[in-house]
This record gives C-alpha cells, structure tokens and sequence, in this order.
C-alpha cells in the first residue's frame, strides 16, 4: 500500500476514491496522518451491495464444489504470510498496537483461512433414511450478500473473522471497517481478489457507522450482519435485523471479571492478570478489567501487581520492547481520563498510574498508563461499565458465593477468569460464572476451533469453531418422492 497517495475503496470490485468526505486515519503514537483516503457515500453503498448481488448470482462462486472455494482460501492464507511483516507494520500505523501484538494478529488472520478452508471441505451435509415414501435430504445454501461491521480493535483478525466463514459459504460480503482503521480490510480485500476470490464479490466501504453501517444494515439486499463493536450499536443494529427478520451475529462489550484465589500460583497470577487488562492498551473486548483478589493474600497480591503495572514499557509501537503503546484516538483517551476521575470521585483510590507519560516520546500520541483503582464497590459506575482502556479496578473477597455474585452482577458476561490451584474450585466457579469464555490459569488464550461469544449484553451468537460456517447459510429440506 503506498501510503503516500490517497487510498482508493474498493466499490464491487472497482477501486476508486470514495464518493464521501476527504479524511486522515493517524498514527496514533504521534497523532500524524497515517493515511488518506475518501470515505465512502451512500451512492457507493447502493453500488457495492447491487454488485455483490449480481457477483453472487453470476460469478459462480457458490457453485464452485467447496474444495474449489477451499483453495482460493488456502492462496489468501498462503499470501497474508507472505505479506505478514508488511501487513503487521500496516497495522501499527493503523490502530498503533506494539509490533508484537499486530505479527500476532496477522498470524491469526491467516489460520482463520487456513481453517474456514477446511471448514468448507469437510462440511458435512446430512441424508436422512427413507421415512414412508420421503427421501429427505438437509442441505446448506449460502444466503447471498452479507455485510461483517467491525471495530477498530484488532483490524485484520476481525475482518479475518468475518470474511472467510462468509465468503467459505459461498456468499458475497461487504465490509465495513472502522472509520478510523480502514487500511487492513482493504488489504485484505486485494489480498482475495489476488487469490482468486471473483471480483465483485467483495466490498470494503470504510466510513462513519452511523452513516454507511447503518445504510448496509438497512440495505433490502444484505441477508445477515456479523457486527463486532460497542452494546449499543449492537442494539440499533439487532432492532433493524428485527425488522427485516435478518439474523445478525452481536459480538459486543465486556466488563470480564478476573479471580485470584489464595492457593494461586502468585507470579503466574500477576503476569496472567496484567496482559489480560493492559496487552492491546486495554482496548480489548475481553480485557480482565474487574479484579477480585482473595482477602488473605490481597495486600500482598496488589503490591506485586502495581509493581507489575508501574513497570510495564509503555511506548514507541514500532519497538520490539514495548508492552503498551497508544490509546486509539485523543477522544478515547479524554474518555478514559473522565472514567479515571469518576472512579475518584465515586471514592476509588489510585494506586497506579491515572496519567498521561511524560516526556518527548509521548508529547503528540495519545499515551496513557496502566492504571489501578482500588476501594471501589462492584456497584460503582467504574467497576460497571466498560472503559475499553488499560484501567483496573480491584477488590478483596472473602467468600466464594459472594465472589461468584458480585463477578455475575453486571450487564456484561463475555469472559472470566480463575487464578488457583485447586481444579475442583477452578471447575465449580468455572461453572458458576455466567460468561461464554472462561480461562483457568491463562487468559486471552484463543483457538480458532473454539467457538467465542457472549452472554446478555456481551453479545448473540458465536463466531469460530468448525461450524461457525454455519452462521453464513440457511439450511434446506428437500424431500424425493420415491
Ligand atoms: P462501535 O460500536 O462504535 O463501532 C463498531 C463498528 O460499527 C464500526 O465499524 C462503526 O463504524 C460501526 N457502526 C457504528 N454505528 C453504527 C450503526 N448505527 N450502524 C451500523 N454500524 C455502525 O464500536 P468501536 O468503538 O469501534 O469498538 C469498541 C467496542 O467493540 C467495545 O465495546 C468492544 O468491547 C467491542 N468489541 C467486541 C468484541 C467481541 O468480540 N465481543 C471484539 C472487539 C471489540
């Protein structure tokens, strides 16, 4: 991608400058233009979905035998790898995660290929024996065009996520990236028509979600949204699908809860708890950002912790060293200062961070440091609702129950997590806890084979696992008369 010039979107196939506004994406380690390109207009929208339509009555891809569609499949894998070190730099200029975390990412968004190609090939439709007169068969159809909406968290995996379920079913799919990091999903999008994906097939629309997301959610034409970002426009987007009886996949916040027992493996604990609030800046879905410690072991727990917190590189993105870089934007960052100061006045008390760095490398990004509040009430708005920042809040426990009700009292249940040694305990508040992914001894883990979701606010439906696939067809009965 040649970063000098303005970025072209890609309309059904045609790339063009955007019929929207003129804008910059920044590099949020300096706050300069990454990128420039035009977002798309409404007229782009109409045009991208009517030729996905037509791209998907005409181009054959869904008649392709599902080994066909598998190796284009396996090419886009072949490629990102290829491409992965320019793909992981991409990335950092465009969402400013260290280097580490974006090679990560890249790596992720190839085995999701990897593994909806093989996901393809081997679904397995049914035959049913003969009842009466009935032959009667189950079969799988693509539903046509489909629209994947996603955040700006972790641009490429999500897109990733999205895309290769979709287009391993046989359908047409418009994306509609973040407006703020647009560059990964028109990659991607190159990257497939490189591999053989038909062209047409695929749009990536970036722009205002209130604007060209809501205009895809509400188009006639698309079948099923798969939305990844915040509760409430999960909500406005679930209220459309109702309308157009459209099914929808809501991956959405969190306000996961993190416990650590007295019979933990300390050193395994603080590492364990601090990368699952402060790897990503915190600006993580799944970010263990309510802490339960148990009350014996709490004051010398939080000691190493804040340690831990206090000591962590904070810094230049493009650096191998750095654990923590930038916060997204200069707004989300202001956002989470407001929640800093609110946990203070609700009577929290900071025992890490709750400031901007200091110094020359810091002076134009959009740094922030980790950041612990304690002597905070589950009930607080800090400890409630999601910050989406590299922010902590910490409490004490002394009795199993009540630790299971406080970490269940929240709208969210996306993720949890146990710190012990006892495998019973680890099993029975495993149980107990109301969240659709649970980490025992680790956190943030992931597989691609794992189906991931959330519970009540945190989301509807899962994405992943083998039959994640699924998501993107309508099932069939056909019955032979015999
Ligand atoms: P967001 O809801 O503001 O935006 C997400 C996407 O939706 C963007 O592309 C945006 O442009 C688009 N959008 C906004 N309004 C829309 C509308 N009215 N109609 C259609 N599309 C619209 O979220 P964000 O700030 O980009 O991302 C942060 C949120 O995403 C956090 O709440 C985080 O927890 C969540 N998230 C969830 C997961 C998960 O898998 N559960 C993963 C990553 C992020």
């Amino acid at each position: 991608m040649d970063l000098t010039k303005t970025q072209p979107i890609c309309v059904a196939g045609e790339w063009r400058l955007g019929g929207g506004d003129r804008y910059a994406t920044l590099y949020p380690a300096t706050g300069e233009p990454a990128a420039w390109l035009n977002a798309a207009s409404l007229a782009d929208v109409e045009e991208a979905i009517q030729g996905a339509d037509r791209a998907f009555r005409t181009s054959g891809w869904a008649q392709r035998k599902p080994h066909e569609r598998a190796s284009v499949l396996y090419n886009v894998a072949t490629l990102i790898r290829k491409r992965s070190e320019e793909l992981a730099q991409l990335q950092r200029l465009d969402n400013g995660k260290p280097i580490s975390e974006t090679r990560a990412l890249v790596a992720s968004a190839a085995g999701t290929f990897q593994f909806f190609a093989a996901a393809c090939e081997t679904l397995e439709e049914t035959l049913t024996p003969m009842r009466g007169d009935n032959l009667t068969m189950s079969v799988y159809e693509p539903m046509g065009v489909v629209a994947a909406i996603t955040p700006w968290n972790s641009p490429i995996a999500s897109e990733a996520q999205k895309m290769a379920p979709a287009l391993a079913a046989g359908n047409a799919v418009v994306v509609k990236p973040a407006e703020v990091t647009p560059l990964l999903a028109l990659e991607l999008a190159r990257i497939c028509e490189e591999a053989g994906v038909p062209r047409g097939l695929i749009s990536v629309l970036p722009g205002k979600g209130s604007v060209i997301g809501d205009a895809i959610t509400q188009h006639p034409l698309v079948r099923r949204v798969s939305f990844t970002g915040g509760t409430t426009t999960g909500k406005h987007i679930a209220h459309i699908a109702a309308d157009k009886m459209m099914p929808v996949s809501l991956e959405l916040g969190g306000k996961s809860p993190t416990m650590v027992f007295e019979d933990a493996d300390i050193d395994h604990a603080v590492a364990g708890v601090l990368y699952g609030i402060f790897s990503s800046s915190g600006e993580s879905c799944i970010a263990g950002s309510r802490l339960f410690v148990a009350q014996v072991i709490y004051d010398v727990f939080m000691e190493r912790l804040a340690a831990g917190a206090a000591a962590l590189r904070v810094g230049d993105p493009a650096s191998e060293r750095t654990q923590m870089g930038p916060l997204i934007t200069a707004r989300h960052r202001e956002g989470i200062e407001s929640y800093v100061a609110l946990g203070l006045e609700e009577g929290g008390r900071l025992r890490t961070g709750g400031l901007r760095p200091q110094g020359e490398a810091f002076d134009k990004g959009f740094f922030y440091t980790p950041t612990i509040i304690e002597d905070v009430r589950n009930d607080m708005r800090i400890c409630q609702e999601e910050i989406f920042g590299p922010v902590l809040v910490a409490m004490p426990f002394d009795n199993e129950q009540d630790l299971v009700d406080q970490a269940n009292d929240s709208v969210y249940a996306l993720a949890a997590g146990i710190w012990t040694r006892d495998y019973k305990k680890a099993w029975r508040i495993g149980r107990a806890v109301q969240a659709g992914n649970v980490w025992i001894n680790t956190y943030k883990q992931f597989s691609i084979s794992t189906p991931f979701g959330g519970w009540r606010d945190s989301g509807l439906g899962r994405e992943k696992g083998r039959l994640g696939i699924l998501q993107y067809m309508e099932q069939k009965a056909m019955y032979w008369g015999l």
